[in-house]
């Protein structure tokens, strides 16, 4: 398969799609990463081009990392996207591009405007992937692809409703990796952002130690039910996981073919 996430920046996809990720690559298929803001704009201390070449930079290690297939920071402006013809039509391209046979991407009512706009347009996108009078310039799709969201905790309008969930105990280390290849998000912005710097410790291994630590998040009920659908028993002892919800436009599979698709 071809497998197509699509985060506001260039950190979105590993926190969210990261552990399976890294399990489709394993299994064979082509992923691909594309954050559609530059990144310039999330860091205290350094903005613009620079941190744009530095987060490219993370952003490819962080691949290799995972041993997906492709990763692509595009050029939106960080912090200031909007939902524009333009940047629908470079989703349309990319979606199409990637011959995409799942694409994951925010819901539309996240907290950062980023984030809102990514899951816009690619909402915007989900019919249009198939008009040929779209972007001619390049062929439509014959068949829509599955569009997925990525979990969020947000309640309003709707909380997000786990369709199917992931257990990633056995690539965390790998999520991890990738994660820690994010040097200037996960030590330095975001940690800022939480008024925590002075707890990063400097030394590599330590640092990532901190990182799993800190990054451990306490699965949910609806998250351990989904669990439990695919898992039996087994659920129970799940401590890393991630879950999907499915878009209703795109093509709409059966929870038994979702079930198919996403690694066990
Ligand atoms: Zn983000």
């Amino acid at each position: 398969m071809q497998i197509l996430c699509i985060g506001a920046h260039p950190d979105d996809c590993e926190i969210e799609f990261g552990g399976t990720a890294a399990k489709f690559a394993g299994a064979g298929h082509s992923v691909k990463f594309l954050s559609v803001t530059n990144g310039a704009a999330g860091h205290h201390t350094h903005f613009g081009p620079g941190l744009v070449e530095v987060r490219r930079k993370e952003a490819r290690l962080a691949a290799e990392r995972l041993g997906i297939a492709a990763s692509e920071v595009l050029g939106a402006p960080d912090g200031a996207l909007q939902p524009e013809l333009r940047w629908r039509e470079e989703i349309i391209r990319q979606i199409r591009d990637w011959d995409a046979d799942v694409v994951l991407t925010h819901r539309s009512c996240d907290y950062h405007p980023d984030h809102r706009y990514t899951g816009q347009l690619v909402q915007d996108a989900a019919y249009l992937v198939q008009v040929p009078a779209i972007c001619p310039d390049e062929p439509p799709l014959r068949r829509n692809p599955v569009f997925v969201y990525l979990e969020d905790h947000f309640q309003l309008p709707n909380p997000f409703q786990p369709d199917v969930a992931v257990n990633i105990d056995d690539v965390w280390c790998t999520k991890i990796a990738a994660m820690d290849a994010h040097a200037s998000q996960f030590y330095e912005w975001l940690p800022w952002v939480d008024g925590q710097e002075q707890e990063v410790p400097g030394d590599g291994e330590a640092r990532r130690q901190w990182l799993s630590a800190h990054w451990t998040k306490s699965i949910s009920s609806a998250v351990r039910a989904a669990l439990a659908a695919r898992y039996g028993a087994g659920a129970d002892r799940v401590v890393h996981a991630e879950a999907f919800q499915l878009c209703e436009y795109g093509r709409q599979p059966s929870r038994a073919e979702l079930n198919e698709i996403f690694p066990v």
